[in-house]
């Protein structure tokens, strides 16, 4: 279509426009070209005011034909010269089919995307199956075989011998009972059939009681160091949950860094919020893996060969969440790892429910 910008009225049209604004060619001539459009989408009032200013403007509309039917249309608006004076090409292209091939291309990506969510999801759940059934492997093979010597030479052993096979099968027997106990957890956990008992507690006692706790069962090598700033008289939190956070974190800090090294708990009150940083100087959590390292059995490629099942950091983070709180760290590999945790001084116990 041609336009004088001045009046906006067609002054030629081509069969084509005909065929796609549905009015015949001698009724296009003379018409307005806004009225023609039919579309009162503000994005053909921006392409015609972006016009008026001598741009070149190009926009994606709806119109109404005459029929009444709606289509798409790609528009753009040129100035060209005309005569003595300068006008308005309009170029209009039905935009309809390329539209459809753009749903199409979206809904594709969608599904796509969909897809790989579900494939991730099973591949992680195959991961669970295949590690905690390793992990299960493990603790199972040190039963059988320590029953099998009490089996054929238990009554030749010394007390001592006897007792500690009797101790290796008790051990693994616990540490398998640990590990269902923490499917089922977290289970119970997302499912929302978990509750919060919070209490008044001596949070600095607490602390304490934690790191004697990691010290014992395997921090020996390990210089754990425990600071903290702040009044802590009139915390009430849920223990029992502060505390397996702790237990888990630190454990980790101790686990995942070399004999010798120190572990740091430090313990801040900022405001109504208490603060825990665990910061140990281990192997770090490679940048690539750091984005996941709260899902359900997933483990950085650098931890394979220390043993864990990834069922920690998942439960920490339900059990931070359910409490309030939120969990973060910042990780280098090589240099070591901090985890915070934040949580409310005052569990509102409506939270919990
Ligand atoms: P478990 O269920 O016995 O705790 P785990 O320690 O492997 O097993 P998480 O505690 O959930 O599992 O930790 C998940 C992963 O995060 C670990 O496998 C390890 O790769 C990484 N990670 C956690 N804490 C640290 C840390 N302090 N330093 C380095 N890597 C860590
Ligand atoms: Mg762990």
């Amino acid at each position: 279509l041609i336009i004088d910008p001045a009046t906006d009225l067609v002054l030629e049209a081509n069969a084509a426009s005909e065929t796609l604004l549905g009015y015949p060619t001698q009724q296009l001539v003379g018409t307005s070209f806004t009225k023609l459009l039919n579309s009162d989408s503000a994005q053909a009032a921006d392409a015609l005011m972006l016009h008026s200013a001598q741009m070149l403007a190009f926009s994606t509309l709806p119109i109404r034909r005459s029929d009444g039917a709606h289509a798409i249309v790609d528009l753009t608006l040129t100035t060209i010269p005309w005569m003595q004076d300068h006008v308005t090409l309009a170029t209009l292209r039905d935009a309809s089919d390329r539209l459809d091939l753009e749903a199409e291309r979206i809904r594709t990506e969608v599904l796509q995307a969909e897809m790989n969510k579900e494939r991730e999801l099973v591949n992680l759940k195959s991961r669970f199956v295949s590690t905690v059934s390793h992990e299960f492997r493990t603790p199972l093979s040190v039963i059988l075989s320590s029953s099998d010597i009490l089996t054929r030479y238990g009554e030749k052993m010394t007390h001592e011998r006897h007792q500690e096979h009797i101790d290796r099968i008790r051990g693994h027997a616990m540490l398998m009972t640990e590990m269902l106990n923490d499917v089922l957890t977290l289970n119970k956990m997302q499912s929302g059939a978990w509750q919060l008992q919070p209490g008044p507690v001596d949070v600095i006692r607490l602390c304490e009681s934690v790191l004697e706790q990691v010290r014992i069962s395997r921090g020996e090598h390990h210089v754990l160091q425990f600071s903290y700033q702040g009044d802590f008289a009139d915390i009430v939190i849920d223990d029992k949950v502060i505390q397996h956070v702790l237990l888990n974190l630190l454990t980790n800090a101790v686990k995942y860094s070399p004999s010798g090294s120190s572990v740091d708990l430090r313990l801040r009150r900022e405001g109504e919020t208490l603060l825990f940083e665990i910061q140990d100087r281990g192997i770090g959590i490679p940048e690539e893996d750091q984005a996941r390292m709260f899902e359900p059995f997933y483990r950085a490629v650098n931890a394979a060969d220390i043993e864990g099942t990834g069922l920690g950091l998942a439960i920490v983070k339900e059990k931070v969440l359910l409490h309030g709180g939120e969990i973060s760290f910042v990780s280098r590999v090589g240099e070591g790892t901090t985890f915070r945790v934040r949580i409310p001084c005052h569990h509102q116990l409506n939270d919990a429910n």
